[in-house]
């Protein structure tokens, strides 16, 4: 069945930093949601900080969403471009008598607080600038530019039902009267318009955009009543709302930049692969049954906004890793090898040989949580290895040389494949009556410069057999 409104939801980001993780989950179930529905999601920009917004910033949050593949239909949208609009609705409601010019100097705002504190009063906005019939307003004073304030309704309850945390009512008489506009800084452009604040700007924006479901971090709850209030005066439908708890680090703080919280590409660096990273972060907050490892598709199929999370999840590094290992393992190697060649790149490794990489990502993907492990098995086959004195001591005996060389000259003439190769250890193992636990871990501290490794014929193919014989040319 398809709802009578189409479902429409958003990101919404601050382009003051890196996407964090916090945020990459509420795209996600944003995205999700829109999927799960056939709706539409859309990306905007709130640049509205003209001081910490950084073009550089814009550019990692397009890069996250592109690698995390939250694909979206709509934007992206910046708010710097649609000043025109915020200004004209603010005009609008200060003809509605929904908002008003307040004159107030940082000052005067300092002392009206000040007194509040002394009379043990809460901090607020007493609304001295706000119209109403029979009062007298203040004389404008010179050379202040004012903001505007919306009019909050003075009385009455403000109440939703919020998606995650259920239903939800503050008063009114808790709230003041928020500013919407602030006057441009100095040299900004644009200046003349005046600069929207968060509250009022995600409002337009929201009602513009058509958003039917706002998914975001519960940082913002104290927000909504606000914007509530703001969509009713304006007469526009409201979304419905889920506020996601804050992630934790592992150590139960606040995930922030100091407790391991890093950009979602940083991620992509450490050699996560971006449909593990959207599972991981997909359970941290909503889970379907006992389900820890799912796909994009079965999530957009699952993801209907029940089994959100009223408290926060933890971040499990440990858990991710697996998450990826499992993911890794599900991959397909052409891919595998493409995201090993970058890695390689990065450590001035060059190779051209895909086909290889993939061989060889099969092999080894096994055994990895992310493509950096990965990385770190393949690069034997290209960088000479360092095998250790006491490795060399324990395995590489004497009187396992003469097999060796054998071995080495056998390897020389063999067709270089996996078969060949086990054939060539075969006939030297019953010449010197010898076992395959003698050779081999002899062959693997040699040649990869480590004593476990999956099955050495099979590795051993990896390699070229100028390789295999150069490591082999010592004993
Ligand atoms: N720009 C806000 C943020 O990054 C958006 C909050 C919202 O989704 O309404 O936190």
């Amino acid at each position: 069945m398809t709802s009578p409104t189409p479902v429409r939801t958003r990101i919404a980001p601050s382009p003051t930093g890196f996407l964090h993780l916090g945020t990459a989950r509420t795209a996600l179930y944003s995205w999700a949601y829109a999927r799960h529905h056939g709706g539409q999601f859309v990306l905007r920009i709130e640049d509205t900080d003209v001081e910490r917004s950084t073009q550089a910033s814009v550019q990692q949050i397009l890069d996250s969403m592109h690698w995390l593949g939250l694909e979206y239909d709509e934007g992206p949208f910046f708010q710097m471009q649609r000043l025109e609009r915020y200004h004209a609705v603010v005009e609008q409601m200060i003809a509605a008598g929904t908002a008003y010019r307040c004159w107030c100097t940082p000052a005067e705002l300092d002392a009206m607080r000040e007194a509040q504190r002394a009379r043990g009063e809460k901090t607020r906005y007493d609304g001295r600038w706000r119209p109403a019939p029979g009062k007298t307003l203040p004389p404008v004073p010179p050379g202040v530019k004012p903001v505007v304030r919306f009019a909050n309704p003075l009385h009455g309850v403000v109440s939703w039902d919020d998606l995650v945390k259920g239903p939800i009512s503050i008063s009114n008489e808790e709230i003041d009267d928020l500013i919407i506009l602030r006057p441009a800084p100095e040299g900004a452009a644009d200046a003349a318009l005046g600069i929207p604040t968060y509250n009022f700007a995600v409002v337009v924006d929201d009602w513009d955009m058509r958003i039917t479901h706002v998914f975001r971090g519960d940082e913002h709850i104290n927000n909504t009543p606000w914007q509530i209030n703001i969509f009713r005066a304006l007469g526009a439908p409201l979304p419905q709302f889920g506020h996601c708890p804050i992630i934790l680090g592992d150590d139960g703080q606040k995930l922030s930049k100091r407790r391991g919280a890093v950009s979602v590409t940083a991620y992509e660096e450490m050699g996560y692969l971006p449909e593990a990273m959207l599972n991981y972060l997909a359970r941290l907050g909503w889970s379907h049954g006992d389900d820890e490892l799912f796909t994009r598709e079965q999530m957009v199929r699952w993801f209907d906004g029940s089994h959100l999370a009223k408290s926060p999840a933890q971040w499990d590094p440990a858990k991710l890793a697996w998450v990826n290992a499992h993911h890794l393992k599900q991959a397909d190697d052409a891919r595998l090898a493409a995201l090993v060649r970058q890695q390689l790149a990065t450590r001035g490794v060059a190779v051209d040989d895909l086909d290889r990489l993939a061989r060889a990502s099969a092999l080894f993907k096994d055994r990895c949580s992310t493509v950096v492990e990965l990385a770190d098995w393949i690069e034997m086959l290209f960088v000479p290895v360092t095998p250790r004195d006491d490795d060399l001591r324990d395995h590489v005996t004497e009187a396992l040389k003469p097999a060796l060389r054998e071995l080495r000259e056998r390897l020389a003439e063999v067709d270089w494949d996996k078969a060949a190769i086990a054939g060539a250890m075969k006939q030297t193992l019953s010449a010197h009556q010898l076992k395959m636990p003698q050779l081999a871990p002899a062959l693997r501290v040699l040649v990869c410069g480590r004593v476990q490794t999956p099955s050495i014929d099979a590795v051993l193919a990896l390699f070229t057999r100028e390789t295999v014989l150069s490591r082999l040319q010592h004993v």
